[in-house]
């Protein structure tokens, strides 16, 4: 039983997690450091203390070695766009058009589905981690273009 419940964790199912709508305050509590540290503007995401992968979204083991040795670590919070779209039509109630959905790949090296504001990148650009506000919930983390690595720390 526990092999299926590993195989199910184990579903490339990130993509859907990190969205406004998918991630809880108070859901699984595998996510809750994140959440803890997102209210302090922090972005936590997991390494593995017997390989050091990192790894994003918060599993209870390692996905490269199974390891359930896990800790939390504070990404540096830049991250080179994977992909990117620009969402022109009306989908979802409260994202007004055109707004940009965005996979970036974190320095530490995992990916994750986020929104890119203030100003437009395309594949490759360097962006930052800022956070979006939420009433009653903890600010969500979205990207915003690196205009100058040394301009802008
Ligand atoms: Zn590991």
């Amino acid at each position: 039983m526990e092999l299926v419940g590993r195989h199910f964790l184990r579903r490339p199912r990130w993509y859907l997690l990190v969205t406004e709508f998918d991630w809880q305050a108070d859901g699984d509590p595998t996510h809750r450091p994140f959440w803890e540290a997102a209210t302090r503007r922090t972005l936590l995401i997991q390494q593995c203390a017997d390989c050091d992968q990192y790894q994003f979204y918060a599993r209870p083991f390692c996905i490269r070695c199974e390891s359930d040795a896990i800790l939390w670590s504070t990404a540096c919070g830049t991250a080179t766009v994977y992909s990117v779209t620009t969402v022109r039509k009306q989908w979802v109630p409260g994202f007004t058009p055109p707004y940009s959905v965005a996979i970036v790949e974190l320095d530490e090296g995992p990916r994750l589905l986020t929104n890119i504001i203030n100003g437009d990148a395309s594949i490759g650009d360097r962006v930052r981690v800022v956070w979006r506000e939420r009433t009653g919930l903890p600010p969500v983390p979205v990207f915003e273009p690196l205009k100058s690595e040394l301009g802008e720390a």
